[in-house]
C-alpha cells in the first residue's frame, strides 16, 4: 500500500504498549482523563501532526494524522481523549490572521496550550447547527458572550475553545448560515465561564459550558464577522477522515481479539472458530471493514491534492463508524459470555465505538448530505 507512514504506525503502537487494557480499564472505572497518555502522544509530537513546520509542528498530511488516529485505536487505547487537539486548530490554520497563528501554534504545537474544545453543539440546537442561541456582543474592543454549549468535550483538560457564537440575529441575516462567528476563548480562570462534566456511558470528559458575559477580545475573532459557519465547516472533512481512521481501527482490535478467541476457545470439543456462525459474521466485518478503510484512504488522499471531498469523507466516517459497530457486535457475539467482563476490554470499547454513529456528525445527517448533493434528492430539512 502506497503512502502507508509504516515508521509512524510502528511508532504510535510502541507508544501504545507503554498503555494497555489496565490503564484504559482504571480510567475508565474513575470516568478520569488519561494525562499520562497524553502526555506521551505530545512530548512525541504526535498531536502536532498537521501543524506546519513553520509554527513548530511536524507538517505532516492528513494521512499521516489518520494513520497515528488508527493505531491508537488499535492498540486499544481510546484516541478520543486528545484526537482535537490534532485538527481544531486547523480552523486558525486556515482562516486566522498571522499574528493569530504566530500568538497560538508554536504554543499548541510544543503542547503547552490545549486547544481541544470545540463549543458548537448546544442543548437545543445539535444536528440544527444554524439555530444556536448562545451569542458574542460587540462592546468595543471586546465581545460579550452568553449562552451555554453542551458535549463540549475535554474542557476540563483544554486551555482554549473554538467557539461559534451568533453575532447577527437569525432573523436578520440573509442566509441561515450567516451571521455565526468563531471565537479562540481562552478558558483557564475566564471570569463568567463554568464548566460542569457530563457522566456518560463511556469515559470521554465531555461538559456543558456556560457563559455568563465572558468577555473575549475581539482580536480573538477568527475571519470575519458573520463568516464562521463556514470556516467551521471547512474544518469538518478532516474531523469525519481522522474520526473514520478512528472507527478503522477499532475495528481492527475487535476483529483481532474476535479471530483470536474464536480460534483458542473449544467448545463441543472443536474451536468455535469451526463454525461457519461463528467465522462469518467476523469475515463479513472484516470485509467491511476493508472496504471502509479504502473510502478513508480515498477520502484522505483527495484532501491532500487540495479537493473538497464532502461526499468522500462523509462516506468514510459513516461507513468506518459501521464496520466499527459491526465488528463490536461480531466480537462480544464470538466472546459469549466472557465478552461482558470488564477484563476483556470489550465492553469498553463496545461503549466507546457506539458514539461515532452519532457524533460529531450523526449517520442520518451523512445520508441527508449524500442524497442531496451527491444523488440530486430534494433537500429534506
Ligand atoms: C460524547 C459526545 C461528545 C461530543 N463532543 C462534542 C464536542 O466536543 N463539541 C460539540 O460541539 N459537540 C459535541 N457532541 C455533540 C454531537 O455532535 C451531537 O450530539 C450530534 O451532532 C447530534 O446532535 P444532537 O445530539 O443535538 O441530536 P439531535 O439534533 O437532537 O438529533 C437527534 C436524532 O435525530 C436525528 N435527526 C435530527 N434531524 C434529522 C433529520 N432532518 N433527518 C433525519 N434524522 C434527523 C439525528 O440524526 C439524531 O439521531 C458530542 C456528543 C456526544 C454524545
Amino acid at each position: 500500500m502506497t503512502n502507508d507512514h509504516a515508521d509512524i504506525r510502528a511508532s504510535v503502537r510502541k507508544l501504545c504498549e507503554g498503555f494497555d487494557g489496565a490503564y484504559w480499564r482504571a480510567l475508565d472505572r474513575d470516568r478520569a482523563y488519561p494525562s499520562a497518555f497524553v502526555d506521551a502522544l505530545t512530548q512525541s509530537g504526535f498531536l502536532a501532526a498537521l501543524i506546519p513546520e513553520q509554527y513548530g509542528g511536524a507538517g505532516l498530511p492528513l494521512s499521516a494524522a489518520a494513520a497515528i488516529l488508527e493505531e491508537i485505536q488499535h492498540s486499544g487505547a481510546n484516541g478520543a481523549s486528545c484526537h482535537a487537539q490534532m485538527y481544531v486548530m486547523g480552523t486558525l490554520l486556515r482562516h486566522g490572521s498571522e499574528a493569530q497563528k504566530q500568538k497560538y501554534l508554536p504554543q499548541i504545537a510544543a503542547g503547552k496550550l490545549r486547544l481541544q474544545a470545540f463549543g458548537v453543539t448546544e442543548p437545543a440546537s445539535g444536528t440544527d447547527t444554524t439555530s444556536i442561541r448562545t451569542t458574542a456582543r460587540r462592546d468595543g474592543d471586546h465581545y460579550v458572550i452568553d449562552g451555554q454549549k453542551i458535549w463540549t468535550s475535554r474542557a476540563e483538560h483544554s486551555d482554549l475553545m473554538l467557539l461559534l457564537a451568533r453575532t447577527t440575529p437569525k432573523e436578520q441575516a440573509a442566509k441561515r448560515a450567516d451571521g455565526l462567528s468563531v471565537f479562540l476563548v481562552e478558558m483557564r480562570n475566564a471570569p463568567g465561564l463554568t464548566i460542569r462534566p457530563i457522566r456518560t456511558m463511556m469515559n470521554h470528559n465531555t461538559t456543558e459550558v456556560f457563559f455568563e458575559n465572558v468577555r473575549v477580545p475581539a482580536e480573538n475573532r477568527i475571519g470575519e464577522e458573520g463568516q464562521g459557519f463556514r470556516y467551521i465547516l471547512s474544518g469538518m472533512n478532516a474531523e469525519r477522515i481522522l474520526i473514520g481512521a478512528e472507527c478503522v481501527g477499532d475495528a481492527k482490535w475487535f476483529l483481532d481479539k474476535a479471530s483470536a478467541y474464536a480460534k483458542e476457545r473449544s467448545v463441543f470439543g472443536r474451536p468455535i472458530g469451526q463454525n461457519q456462525g461463528v467465522a462469518f459474521p467476523i469475515a463479513r466485518a472484516y470485509a467491511n471493514m476493508r472496504a471502509a478503510e479504502l473510502m478513508v484512504r480515498e477520502a484522505a488522499a483527495l484532501y491532500e491534492v487540495g479537493e473538497n471531498p464532502g461526499a468522500e469523507a462523509n462516506m468514510a466516517k459513516m461507513l468506518a463508524a459501521d464496520a466499527a459497530f459491526e465488528a463490536a457486535n461480531a466480537c462480544i457475539q464470538t466472546h459469549g459470555g466472557f465478552g461482558f467482563a470488564e477484563e476483556f476490554d470489550i465492553e469498553r470499547k463496545f461503549r466507546e465505538t457506539r458514539l461515532y454513529q452519532v457524533a460529531p456528525i450523526s449517520t442520518n445527517l451523512i445520508l441527508s448530505f449524500l442524497a442531496e448533493h451527491t444523488l440530486g434528492l430534494p433537500r429534506s430539512y
